[in-house]
């Protein structure tokens, strides 16, 4: 089956495509505070250009340029310590 996505602003990607294998699983680990992520990318879409950051230490994981739809979810939780008291 050849499917082609139209791209660009504005088009909204059915969740079946979303998750029907165009996209692209990644587990990510922040290299300062050990946290887990999901990262989802979804080729064929289009983002917003600017930067994912580690929502535990600020660490800068990845840059986006906007050609393409990426996603982070924290799925591990780091053991902080002396990064943030409490
Ligand atoms: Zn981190």
């Amino acid at each position: 089956m050849t499917m082609v996505l139209p791209s660009g602003p504005g088009y909204k990607i059915p969740p079946v495509l979303f998750w029907g294998g165009l996209m692209k699983k990644d587990d990510v680990t922040c290299p300062r505070c050990g946290a887990g992520f999901r990262r989802l990318e979804l080729t064929s879409g289009s983002g917003s250009k600017g930067e994912y950051r580690c929502p535990v230490c600020e660490t800068t994981l990845e840059q986006f340029g906007g050609d393409k739809l990426v996603a982070y979810r924290l799925t591990i939780q780091p053991s902080i310590r002396g990064l943030k008291a409490g």
